[in-house]
C-alpha cells in the first residue's frame, strides 16, 4: 500500500473513533463538568486497540512512531471534539524521551503503555507568561534535591501518576544580567510533601481538569532530574514548539466543524422569505471563514515541513499558534452571530464551541506572548 493510502486509512480510523466514541458524549460531559471514569477508560482502551495510544512516540519505546505530518492530521481530527474527551487517547509528552537509565522503566515506558499519566507543570500563580518569574525552587542537600513551591492550571484528563516539574536550581551570570537556572524534575504523586489536587474549573473544555501542585520540602534523589540540571527550559522549549503546531492543527479541525454547522444553519434558517445565507452579511462570514481556514491549514502544513527538515524556528511556531487560534475564535464568534439567539442557547452546541475555542488563544502561550516572540525574531537581527 502507498504511504498516502496508509495515511488516509489512519485518518479515517481517527475520524470514526472521534465520531463514535467522543462526539456522542460531548453534551453530557459539558453539562456534568467531568468525564465519567467509564467513558474516559473506554476511550483509553479503544485508542490502545486502534494503535493510537502514544502514537506520537518512537517505535523503539513502544510508541506508534508517527512523524509530524501524520500527527498533524491526527491532531486536526481530535480537534473536532472536546479536549476533555480526546486527551484520554493520550499522546504522552515527547519530553519523556529525555528519560535515561531507570527513568525509562519508571516513567517513559509506563507512560507509553498507558499505565502512568503525566502532567507538565510550568505555570505558577505568580508566573504565567513570565516563566522566569517562577518561585518554585530546588536546593541541593547532599546528593538529593529539596523542592519547594507551587504550580497551578496544570491540566490533564485525570489524576496523574507523576508530574514533570520545572523549578529554579540556581542563577547564572549572563551578558544580560543574572538568569535563573531552570531544571525539570520527575515528581511522583504520593511523594512526601507533594500535594496534587484538582484546581479551579475552566469553562472551556469542561471536564478537562486543572490541578494545583504544592511542594513542601519534597526530597528528590538526583535520579529525578529529567535531562540536564539547568537545562529544563531548553527541554520544555523543544516540546512547546511542536505543541504550538498541534494547537494550530486542532484549531483547524474545530473550525471546520463549526463552519459546517454555521453553513447548515445559514442554508436552512429563513428570514424575510430567504435563507439567511443569501444575505451578503451572513454569506460573507462563511466566505471569510473558508478563506482563513484554508490559510491556517496551509500554515500548519508549512510548519510541519519546516519541522521535518529541522528548520522550524520559535517564530514559525508562534505564527501558527496566533493565526490558527485567532482564526478559530473569529469563526466561532461569527457562528454565534449566524445562529442569532439560538447560538447562545444551551440546547445548541455553538455556545460550547465558542467557550472551548477561547482557551486556544491563552494556553501554550497567549497570543500576546506569541507576537512578542515574532517581534523579537524580526528586530533582534537588527540589534533592536
Ligand atoms: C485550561 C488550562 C490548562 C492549562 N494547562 C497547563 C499545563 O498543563 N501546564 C502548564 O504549565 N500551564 C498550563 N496552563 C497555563 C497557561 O499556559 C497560562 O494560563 C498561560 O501561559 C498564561 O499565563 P497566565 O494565565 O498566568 O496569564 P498572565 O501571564 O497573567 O497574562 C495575563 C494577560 O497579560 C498578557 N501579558 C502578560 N505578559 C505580557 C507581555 N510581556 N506583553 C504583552 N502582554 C502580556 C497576557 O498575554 C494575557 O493577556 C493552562 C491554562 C489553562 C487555562
Amino acid at each position: 500500500m502507498e504511504a498516502s493510502q496508509e495515511i488516509n486509512l489512519l485518518i479515517d480510523t481517527v475520524r470514526r473513533f472521534v465520531e463514535t466514541e467522543m462526539i456522542p458524549h460531548e453534551d453530557e460531559i459539558d453539562r456534568l463538568g467531568h468525564v465519567p471514569e467509564e467513558i474516559g477508560r473506554t476511550i483509553e482502551a479503544k485508542s490502545k486497540e486502534l494503535g493510537l495510544y502514544a502514537c506520537n512516540l518512537p517505535e523503539e519505546v513502544g510508541g506508534g512512531g508517527l512523524g509530524y505530518g501524520p500527527m498533524s492530521l491526527i491532531e486536526r481530527e481530535y480537534g473536532k471534539t472536546s479536549h476533555a474527551l480526546q486527551s484520554w487517547a493520550a499522546r504522552p509528552t515527547e519530553l519523556l524521551m529525555a528519560c535515561e537509565g531507570d527513568q525509562r522503566e519508571q516513567y517513559l515506558l509506563p507512560a507509553v503503555r498507558g499505565e502512568k499519566r503525566e502532567l507538565f507543570a510550568l505555570t505558577e500563580p505568580d508566573a504565567g507568561s513570565d516563566v522566569m518569574g517562577m518561585k518554585s525552587n530546588a536546593r541541593r542537600d547532599g546528593d538529593d534535591w529539596i523542592l519547594n513551591g507551587s504550580k497551578h492550571f496544570v491540566s490533564g484528563p485525570c489524576m496523574p501518576d507523576f508530574a514533570i516539574v520545572f523549578a529554579a536550581t540556581g542563577e547564572d551570570e549572563t551578558p544580560r544580567g543574572p538568569r535563573k537556572r531552570i531544571t525539570a524534575f520527575l515528581v511522583d504523586v504520593g511523594a512526601s510533601g507533594f500535594v496534587c489536587r484538582q484546581g479551579t474549573r475552566c469553562v472551556s473544555y469542561r471536564g478537562y481538569n486543572t490541578y494545583e501542585l504544592h511542594f513542601d520540602n519534597v526530597r528528590l534523589s538526583s535520579e529525578k532530574v529529567l535531562g540536564e540540571e539547568g537545562h529544563g527550559l531548553e527541554l520544555a522549549g523543544k516540546w512547546l514548539g511542536m505543541g504550538r503546531i498541534w494547537v494550530g492543527a486542532t484549531c483547524c479541525g474545530k473550525a471546520e466543524r463549526i463552519l459546517s454547522m454555521a453553513t447548515d444553519w445559514a442554508a436552512n434558517r429563513k428570514q424575510f422569505g430567504k435563507p439567511i445565507g443569501a444575505f451578503q452579511a451572513t454569506g460573507f462570514r462563511l466566505a471569510d471563514g473558508a478563506i482563513n481556514l484554508r490559510a491556517a491549514d496551509l500554515m500548519v502544513k508549512d510548519a510541519v515541513s519546516r519541522a521535518e527538515n529541522g528548520s522550524m524556528s520559535d517564530a514559525d511556531a508562534a505564527m501558527v499558534k496566533v493565526f490558527c487560534s485567532e482564526m478559530l475564535n473569529n469563526i466561532a464568534d461569527d457562528a454565534v452571530q449566524i445562529f442569532g439567539g439560538m447560538g447562545l442557547m444551551e440546547e445548541m452546541p455553538i455556545q460550547r464551541f465558542w467557550r472551548d475555542s477561547r482557551l486556544e488563544r491563552i494556553w501554550d502561550g497567549t497570543s500576546e506572548i506569541q507576537r512578542h516572540i515574532i517581534t523579537r525574531s524580526i528586530l533582534r537581527p537588527l540589534g533592536a
